[in-house]
C-alpha cells in the first residue's frame, strides 16, 4: 500500500523539516512519496490527504524505478545527492548519475576557505541558522565516518574575530547576545586572545570567539561525501550511482532520459543557454593564498589554534600552514581554479595588509600556492542573501519529458547552506513539489516572472 504525507509538509513560511520528516521517516512505507510524485506529476491522479500527523495508505504500488541527473559535484551537488538516497524508499530502484567536467569539488567547492559557523560578518545569527548549522554538522559527520580512512578532514578548534572597529563594536555585542547554544560566541579580552595566537593585535582589546566553529580540509570533505554516496547506494539492491566527469551544455540533452535533472552548477549555471540572463546571480571570484612559515622562524600558531577573521582570513590549517583569503572581484567570469603569477601578485598586495592588521607576523610566511574559485552571489533580501531553489520548468519550457530543479546562488556560504537546503531540495524532488520549500528560498521566481513580463 502506498502512504501520502500529511498537509503538514507544506512549507510555507516555517516548515518544520526535520521535525515532521523524522515522525515519517521509518515508517514502512515511505515509497508513497515517489508513488505521490507520480500519480500528482505525472498520471495527474488525485490523492485523498489525511489531516493526521501520519501518512495513510490510498493505493498500491506500481513498480516504478526513478532516474535522476545531478548536475555538479561541488557541495551543492552532492548534498542533493547523498539526501536523495538517504530519503528514498528502501524498496524502490533508484538511479542517479552525477555530472561534473572536473569531477568531484571541481569548482568553487573545492577551492573553498572551508569555514563553517552560522553568523555574517557582524556575528549576526545568520536565516534558519540553528538548522543549516545541524544539518552541516549532521553531513560533515556522515562524510567523517565514511572517510576514516582519508585523515582528519575537520578541524574543531573555532574561530575568533577580534573587534577592529569602535563603529561596529556595539553592533558585534548586540549580535552575539543572539548566538546558539550549540555554536555559542565568547567575548574575550586581549590576554585570552592571546592565549592561542600570541602574536595577535586586538586593537579594541575584546575579541569574538566562536568555540564551536570549525574549519575543514573542503576537498577531503567532498571526495569523503562522495564516498559515503556511494556506501549508501550500494546498502540497497536496485540502486545505482554514477559519476560522470563530462561537461553538459545543454540542459535539453537530458531531456528523456531522466524524470529530474537538478542543476547544481554553481556559478556556471548561468551560462547555460536555457539560463543566460534569467537568473538573479552576479558572479564573484575569489582568490585564496596558501602560506608556509620558513623553518627557521619560530611559530605562532599551535596545532590546534583556532583560525581568524578580520578584513581578511585565516584558516589555520597547521603549525606552519594557514590559508588566507579572500579576494572578491565582481562580475568575473574566470572559472579557473588555476591563478597566474599577475593575479597571485595582486591578491597578496590586497590581502597581506588586511592580515597584518590582526596578524602582523604574518609578514614573514611565504606563498607555497594559490588557488581560485568563482562564487554565484545571489540578491540580498529582507533575511540576508539567500541562496536560490525551486523548480525552473517555467524557464526551460512547461511540457518538457522531466522536470528541472536549481540550487544555486549558494554565495561566499556554501558550506553553511548546503546540507539543510539539499535535504529540502532532495524532498522537494522526491515528492515532485515545490511547495515544500521555504517561500524565501523561491521568492526569486516571483520576481523574475514580474521581471520578464
Ligand atoms: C575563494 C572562496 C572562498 C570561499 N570560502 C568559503 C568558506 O570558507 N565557507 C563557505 O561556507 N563558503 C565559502 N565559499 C563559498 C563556497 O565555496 C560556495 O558557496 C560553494 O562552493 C558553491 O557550491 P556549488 O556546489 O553551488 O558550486 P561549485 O562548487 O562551483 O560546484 C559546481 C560544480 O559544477 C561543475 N560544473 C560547472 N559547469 C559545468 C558543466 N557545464 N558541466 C558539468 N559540470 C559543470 C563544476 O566543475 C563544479 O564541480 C568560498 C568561495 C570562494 C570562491
Amino acid at each position: 500500500m502506498a502512504l501520502v504525507p500529511p498537509p503538514s509538509l507544506a512549507a510555507g513560511n516555517s516548515y518544520p523539516v526535520t521535525a515532521t520528516y523524522r515522525k515519517t521517516k521509518n515508517l514502512p512505507a515511505v515509497h508513497s512519496f515517489f508513488l505521490l510524485r507520480g500519480m500528482t506529476a505525472r498520471k495527474n491522479t488525485s490523492i485523498a490527504v489525511t489531516h493526521s500527523s501520519c501518512i495513510r495508505a490510498v493505493s498500491p504500488l506500481p513498480h516504478k524505478s526513478l532516474r535522476y541527473a545531478v548536475l555538479g559535484a561541488g557541495f551543492a551537488g552532492l548534498s542533493v545527492v547523498w539526501h536523495l538516497l538517504e530519503h528514498s524508499p528502501k524498496e524502490m530502484n533508484v538511479s542517479i548519475d552525477i555530472f561534473d567536467e572536473f569531477g568531484v569539488g571541481g569548482g568553487a567547492s573545492g577551492s573553498s576557505g572551508g569555514l563553517l559557523h552560522p553568523y555574517s560578518p557582524k556575528v549576526k545569527l545568520l536565516w534558519r541558522g540553528a538548522e543549516c548549522w545541524r544539518e552541516s554538522l549532521r553531513l560533515l559527520g556522515i562524510a567523517e565516518e565514511a572517510a576514516a580512512a582519508n585523515g582528519c578532514l575537520i578541524k574543531r578548534r573555532g574561530i575568533l574575530r577580534p573587534a577592529l572597529s569602535l563603529k561596529h563594536l556595539n553592533i558585534l555585542k548586540d549580535n552575539a547576545q543572539n548566538s546558539l547554544p550549540s555554536c555559542r560566541i565568547e567575548q574575550i579580552d586581549q590576554d585570552d586572545t592571546r592565549k592561542p595566537v600570541p602574536g595577535l593585535l586586538v586593537p579594541l582589546n575584546l575579541s569574538f570567539f566562536m568555540p564551536e566553529a570549525i574549519s575543514i580540509n573542503p576537498q577531503l570533505y567532498l571526495q569523503s561525501l562522495f564516498q559515503a554516496c556511494e556506501t549508501e547506494a550500494n546498502r540497497f539492491h536496485g540502486r545505482e550511482l554514477r559519476l560522470h566527469r563530462k561537461s553538459i551544455n545543454d540542459l535539453l540533452e537530458l531531456e528523456g532520459e531522466f524524470d529530474d535533472v537538478i542543476v547544481c552548477l554553481g556559478a556556471r549555471a548561468t551560462i547555460l543557454p536555457q539560463l543566460i540572463g534569467k537568473l538573479p546571480l552576479r558572479t564573484c571570484r575569489g582568490v585564496i593564498a596558501h602560506l608556509q612559515l620558513p623553518q627557521d622562524i619560530r611559530e605562532d600558531f599551535l596545532e590546534d589554534s583556532p583560525s581568524i577573521l578580520s578584513d581578511a582570513w585565516l584558516a589555520i590549517k597547521g603549525k606552519r600552514d594557514l590559508h588566507l583569503g579572500s579576494t572578491w572581484e565582481w562580475n568575473s567570469n574566470n572559472y579557473s581554479n588555476h591563478v597566474s603569477m599577475e593575479e597571485t601578485s595582486k591578491a597578496l598586495e590586497e590581502l597581506l595588509p588586511k592580515a597584518s592588521g590582526v596578524y602582523p607576523g604574518i609578514n614573514s610566511w611565504t606563498l607555497a600556492k594559490a588557488y581560485a574559485g568563482l562564487r554565484a552571489m545571489p540578491p540580498l533580501t529582507v533575511n540576508g542573501s539567500l541562496p536560490l531553489l525551486g523548480s525552473i520548468d517555467h524557464i526551460i519550457g512547461d511540457n518538457r519529458k522531466c522536470k528541472f530543479w536549481l540550487f544555486g546562488g549558494l554565495g561566499a556560504r556554501g558550506l553553511f547552506y548546503h546540507a539543510w537546503l539539499g535535504k529540502l531540495l532532495a524532498q522537494a524532488v522526491l515528492f515532485s513539489n515545490e511547495d515544500l520549500l521555504p517561500s524565501e528560498l523561491t521568492t526569486w521566481k516571483k520576481k523574475n516572472k514580474v521581471e520578464r513580463q
